[in-house]
């Protein structure tokens, strides 16, 4: 049965359970009391029976029991006792608060899975002077593919060819389009706007950037949030402990001498007090709930586990380069000792051809403006946070900063250089050997979303908020006053270690988040409470160590989702209090005030739906800075797979959801 099947079947089955409580109940007052009983029969057949093949196979498949199992036991029980309509209520409350789960799921679901038709299905590839449609399953890595203006980015690639603007919204949120001209990645999924491009397959469909998120979001959802394994886990215990409870007080009412049917009774109404649906249905409702809308603003958290924890951090770390600043820095002066400036860059860019550090990208958009092909540079050894060292046919060749220099027993306290020092920009030194060949300043701008989000943090009492970066003690201060931070909050000259160890020193006094794009920041991304990785832009290495991937490029979004998280644990606090409370005050009535069982039942079943409801407000929260309908849209589309999301939720099924299959 498909999804849509099982959804008007469990619409129609309440809608029985419901015409069957109105017979029942309404027969005796028209004169026709001989029918009432058909019409409770028809509720114990459509709530029930379902109910009963969903308890018996989870009994038999999983040797687990469940919430269905109590349901149906406390519905016969009711009936066992000559309160047949009591028990027909349950049921038909339980079908009820079942079909509007189903529902409110399978809509969130299916949105999804609207988004999902907006990946592009066929590419063109050119092969020679052939040009021919395939699909995007069956491109390969260096195929040449022509994309014509307005068309999709079939997979990920470098352009070969053309020079256009690239609307990136879907990949990273971002709505203001990017250049591209040859030799700059382009992304699955995002649109080419207005010119032919042709382009070489870097990565095949299924290792594209989305492909890989899809795939680190999809792996996370097997750890589940600390708050929802003790949930399950309490479901189970409790389940058996409601049945032996029952029974146990089955058995103290008939030792005080009550009849046997009145004891019965009671034991029912202590089965329907104690069932624990709306304590177990209350911390996926609102996890998953918060995990989707965040996922819509471009925020993926690798499951509820981080999302939890994302709501305890009090402190922030972020990383300079690519984090705080775009990452699209720009060449802005250039010194070579002793060979012609171009051949100088050439070599430096046949160097930097091997990393994907901003400033190697800086370093060949100038190359490439000045039309320089790149030096062929082999054997090329990339030290996070120093530089990169190579081989060409001369010997040995470095670029890095101070502490590099220092390692090839370099001074580099030249006057030829005071002129770049003076700058508070970043300076990369170039040198073959113990010569020193020159050296490259580069200026990279704070991105604008950064300070309104630092802003907003402190603003949500967020006790620290440092910088940490391996670039130089002058930059580091200068974009750390851009951005209203404290000296002491401003950390440079660090290596991947010292970030690690930094942070640690922090998480003595509260929960750290790290925030992080590079191969240099993955160590602190893994020690930090939560690391959250810049998606799209970020390394695929910041990006596995990570607990959340932020796709977009708007910083502001950061804050955003902290407070999404924040408001979720606190829903989740409230569900478990409320389901826990409302438990306590049902099942006292049944022990001691002789509750009846049609209030326990309502009690139960009203109980259960609020928790939902209170959970399910959370999907309508955002995380966008501008609440545009498109730009949601675009964040999520291809980034989940409806048969994921379909997984995520079975298993947060508890009162009886029937299963997607
Ligand atoms: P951040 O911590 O701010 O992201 P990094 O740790 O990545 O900065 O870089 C620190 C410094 O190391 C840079 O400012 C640069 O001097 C040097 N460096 C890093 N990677 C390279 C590279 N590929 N080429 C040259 N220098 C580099
Ligand atoms: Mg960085």
């Amino acid at each position: 049965m498909d999804d849509r099947a099982a959804e008007r079947f469990s619409v129609v089955l309440s809608a029985l359970t419901f015409i069957g409580i109105v017979v029942g109940f309404a027969a005796p007052y028209v004169g026709w009391a001989a029918l009432s009983p058909l019409g409770f029969g028809l509720v114990y057949l459509a709530g029930g029976v379902p109910t009963a093949r969903r308890a018996l196979k989870s009994l038999w498949h999983e040797r687990s029991l469940d919430i269905d199992l109590l349901m149906i036991i406390a519905a016969l029980a009711a009936a066992g006792v000559g309160a047949p309509a009591e028990g027909a209520i349950l049921l038909f409350l339980f079908s009820l608060s079942t079909t509007l789960e189903t529902l409110a799921l399978g809509r969130a679901r299916r949105e999804v899975e609207a988004l999902m038709g907006l990946r592009p299905e066929t590419a063109l590839r050119k092969t020679g002077a052939d040009v021919e449609e395939v699909q995007i399953a069956q491109l390969e890595v260096d195929d040449v593919v022509v994309v014509r203006p307005g068309a999709k980015i079939p997979v990920d690639g470098i352009v070969l060819s053309g020079e256009g603007e690239i609307d990136e919204s879907t990949v990273t949120g971002e709505s203001m389009p990017v250049s591209k001209a040859p030799g700059a990645k382009v992304f699955e999924a995002t649109v080419n706007q207005s010119s032919v491009l042709e382009m070489r397959v870097s990565a095949t469909m299924s290792d594209s950037t989305v492909a890989r998120m899809i795939q680190l979001v999809t792996e996370a959802q097997a750890a589940r949030a600390p708050s929802e394994r003790f949930s399950a886990w309490f479901g189970q215990r409790y389940t058996i402990g409601v049945l032996a409870g029952a029974v146990i007080a089955l058995a103290i009412f008939l030792w005080l001498g009550r009849e046997w049917s009145d004891a019965a009774y009671r034991a029912a109404v202590v089965l329907v007090a104690a069932s624990p649906c709306a304590l177990v249905i209350s911390v996926p409702a609102a996890i998953l709930s918060a995990l989707s809308a965040a996922a819509r603003g471009g925020v993926l958290f690798k499951g509820g586990a981080a999302l939890e924890t994302f709501a305890a951090v009090s402190q922030f770390a972020f990383d300079k380069t690519g984090t705080l600043t775009t990452g699209r820095a720009e060449v802005t002066g250039i010194i070579s000792l002793g060979m012609p400036e171009d051949d100088f860059l050439s070599l430096v860019s046949g160097l930097e051809a091997h990393s994907e550090h901003p400033i190697a990208a800086a370093v060949h958009r100038t190359a490439n403006k000045r039309g320089l092909a790149p030096a062929s540079v082999s054997d090329v050894v990339t030290r996070p946070s120093e530089g990169i060292t190579g081989r060409d046919a001369m010997g040995m060749l470095w670029a890095g900063n101070r502490r590099m220099a220092a390692r090839m027993g370099v001074d580099v306290e030249k006057p030829a250089f005071a002129a770049l020092l003076d700058e508070a920009e970043t300076v990369i030194w170039v040198g073959r050997g113990a010569r020193i060949l020159g050296a490259v300043a580069v200026a990279d701008s704070v991105r604008a979303s950064s300070r309104p989000a630092l802003d907003q943090l402190r603003e949500a009492g967020i006790d620290r908020i440092a910088m940490m970066t391996g670039d130089r003690r002058p930059v580091a201060l200068r974009i750390g006053a851009e951005l209203g931070l404290s000296p002491d909050e401003i950390h440079s000259d660090l290596l991947p270690e010292d970030k690690v160890h930094l942070v640690g020193e922090m998480a003595k006094a509260g929960k750290v988040a790290f925030v992080g794009d590079g191969v240099n920041d993955a160590a602190a991304l893994a020690r930090a409470e939560v690391g959250i990785a810049m998606g799209a832009a970020g390394s695929d290495v910041a990006l596995e160590a990570a607990d959340v991937a932020l796709l977009s490029e708007d910083m502001a979004r950061l804050p955003a989702a902290h407070g999404l998280a924040r408001r979720a644990a606190r829903i989740i606090r409230q569900n478990l209090v409320f389901a826990m409370g409302a438990m306590l005050v049902l099942v006292s009535g049944a022990l001691f005030f002789e509750l009846p069982l049609t209030l326990a039942v309502i009690g139960h079943e009203g109980g259960t739906v609020l928790v939902v409801m209170n959970g399910l407000r959370l999907l309508f929260d955002s995380v966008r800075s501008v609440s545009s309908r498109s730009a949601a849209i675009d964040a999520v589309k291809d980034v989940i797979r409806p048969q994921e999301i379909g997984r995520a939720m079975q298993e947060s099924r508890s009162c009886g959801t029937p299963g997607w299959r």
